[in-house]
C-alpha cells in the first residue's frame, strides 16, 4: 500500500511539471492541414500574405521541393520563395470578401491539395482572431 501511494504521488508530480498548454491555438492565421502537410497561411498587417511550412509541433520546417500556388477571386497571385514557404509578391488588393485558394503541391508533378477559404481580415467577437483564421464554429 505504501509504494502505490508513493507511484500515485510520482504520477501527480509528472502532472504537474508539465507546463500548461493553451487550450486554443495561439498562432495568427489560418491553420492548413491535410495528410503529410501542415502549413500557416497569415495575412501580414502590410496585407501580404504568407505561406509557410511547420512540422507537427507547429515549428517552421524548410519548403523543400514543395509548389503553392495562391487565387484571389481565381485569379493567380504572384508568390516569391522564402526558406520556410512562400509570401505574395504584393499586398492583397481584392475587396473583401473574396474567395482564396491555396493549392500545395508536395513536388511539381503531385497531385494538388486545395484549401478554401475566405479573405475577410474583420476581427471575430467571439474568437477575437480575424474572420479568415477564425476557429468558432460559425
Ligand atoms: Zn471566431
Amino acid at each position: 500500500m505504501k509504494i502505490l501511494l508513493l507511484s500515485l504521488f510520482s504520477i501527480g508530480a509528472l502532472i504537474a511539471a508539465e507546463p500548461a498548454k493553451p487550450a486554443t491555438d495561439v498562432q495568427p492565421g489560418r491553420r492548413l492541414e491535410a495528410p503529410g502537410l501542415r502549413a500557416q497561411f497569415v495575412i501580414q498587417s502590410d496585407r501580404k500574405a504568407t505561406v509557410t511550412f511547420a512540422d507537427a509541433a507547429g515549428k517552421p520546417v524548410p519548403r523543400g521541393d514543395r509548389i503553392v500556388v495562391v487565387k484571389v477571386d481565381g485569379k493567380d497571385v504572384i508568390l516569391e520563395p522564402h526558406p520556410n514557404g512562400f509570401i505574395t509578391k504584393e499586398p492583397l488588393q481584392a475587396k473583401e470578401p473574396a474567395a482564396i485558394v491555396v493549392q500545395v503541391r508536395a513536388a511539381a508533378d503531385a497531385k494538388p491539395t486545395n484549401f478554401r477559404l475566405t479573405l475577410n481580415t474583420a476581427l471575430c467577437g467571439e474568437c477575437k482572431r480575424q474572420e479568415y483564421g477564425c476557429t468558432c464554429a460559425h
